[in-house]
């Protein structure tokens, strides 16, 4: 399967199974989170015009050109008078422009005679330095749609315009499991045969970075009882995302479990590293199996089930950015998967990392993101690669 075909497939489950529900947070608590319906605007931005300089503001349609007495200061914060005419205001950046006003000339173009009147250097225009009323928004403006994700900037944005409290959509409530008779936890002791359980740590702090609620169901033996009770036990949640365990081997019991208790499709997708990818469901709940390989974990969670996550909260845009880099190395053999290289940028070109196996995971600590070789085809050297940031597939 394309993984074209396998993301439009899983976005479209995902539409059909929205996390409805939604709550009110404070901007503090709304990181990460998406908005749950569109906020608009209740008041102008900004809400009265005002000054971008330190300067004088002064009436160009009363103005001679004469050397004009100041009337009043105007701080930001403060409230100013109506303009005086035949005078001009002492005003600072941010502070609301007196009534008639209409321009603003910077102190440095402004000369204070002996007798405290002010002489303009420069020719004035009309609106200069003034930022009017409602430049940025207008109140009952839609400023951002339902389904944005709330970083940094867009908490500034709701801020700028008041709102002490978002509507955002739940987080959803995703278990992990990690499945291998072969797998410790780091802090113990290594047996013959056993790894340390690293997709564990990897998919839990991501999904915590997507504003996920995590389950961490730990690991689960191979062993069938066993990953019926584990299965059994989960709760309410609205993803089941295990780790190895469901492509055709003899201990894939999770895929067994399924089989028997809910339903399961075995997706053999032309990605690599990646490749096996198991979609079902248990008792209703959405299951995703990502394949074991660490490496392939991470490129299946980043390009497929971190889009198929963020969609059920509502988020429309969940490509990652992918920017045209030159190739720093030749790739001669065509493959029939489409292949996501561990790379970093070095001196403008796009470098990969020695070894692509998919069980090492520290191609990825070593790059910045991956490369995407298509299937059948060659790039070489210096030709046009996309290339996909891992900062924009972590958040
Ligand atoms: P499986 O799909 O269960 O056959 O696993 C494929 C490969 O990934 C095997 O080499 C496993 O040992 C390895 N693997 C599976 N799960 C993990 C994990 N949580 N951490 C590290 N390696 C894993
Ligand atoms: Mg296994």
């Amino acid at each position: 399967m394309p993984v074209e075909e396998a993301l439009e497939r899983l976005l479209a489950l995902a539409e059909a199974a929205p996390i409805g529900d939604t709550e009110e947070v404070a901007l503090a608590d709304a990181e990460g989170r998406v908005l749950a319906r569109e906020l608009v605007a209740k008041l102008d931005l900004p809400p009265w015009p005002n000054s971008a300089m330190d300067g004088y503001a002064l009436r160009l349609a009363d103005w001679q050109g004469e050397a004009l007495p100041v009337s009043q200061r105007i701080f930001a914060g403060h409230a100013p008078q109506p303009l005086q005419p035949g005078t001009c205001a002492r005003i600072f950046t941010g502070a609301p422009l007196p009534q008639g006003a209409d321009c603003v000339e910077m102190q440095e173009n402004a000369e204070v005679l002996e007798d405290g009147r002010v002489r303009f250097l420069e020719p004035l225009a009309v609106d200069q330095n003034v930022r009017p009323k409602g430049q940025e928004t207008r109140a009952g403006e839609q400023v951002m749609s339902a389904g944005t994700r709330l970083g940094p900037i867009q908490l500034g944005l709701a801020a700028t315009l008041g709102f002490a409290r978002l509507d955002v959509v739940r987080r959803p409530r995703v278990a992990v499991l990690s499945t291998g008779d072969e797998l410790v936890e780091p802090g113990l002791p290594l047996g013959p045969g056993q790894i340390y359980n690293s997709n564990r740590r990897l998919l839990v702090s991501w999904l915590q970075r997507l504003g996920c609620e995590v389950v961490d169901a730990g690991i689960l033996a191979d062993d069938l009882e066993r990953t019926r009770q584990c299965l059994a036990g989960l709760g309410n949640v609205d993803l089941i995302l295990s780790t190895g365990g469901v492509s055709v081997g003899e201990a894939d019991y999770l895929g067994l479990a399924l089989r028997e208790a809910g339903e399961l499709a075995l997706w053999k997708l032309a990605i690599k590293p990646g490749k096996p990818l198991t979609f079902g469901h248990y008792q209703g709940v959405p299951v995703i199996g990502l394949p074991g390989n660490p490496a392939s974990t991470l490129v299946t969670f980043g390009l497929l089930a971190r889009p198929y996550l963020l969609r059920r909260q509502g988020v429309a845009a969940v490509a990652p950015l992918r920017f045209s880099v030159p190739a720093g190395f030749d790739w001669p053999k065509p493959g029939n998967r489409r292949e996501y290289l561990r790379a970093r940028i070095e001196d403008g070109q796009v470098r990969i990392y020695k070894n692509q196996s998919s069980g090492v995971l520290r191609s990825a600590a070593w790059a910045e993101g991956v490369v995407e070789v298509r299937e059948g085809s060659t790039p070489r050297q210096g030709e046009l690669v996309p290339f996909i940031p891992f900062s924009e597939l972590l958040g």
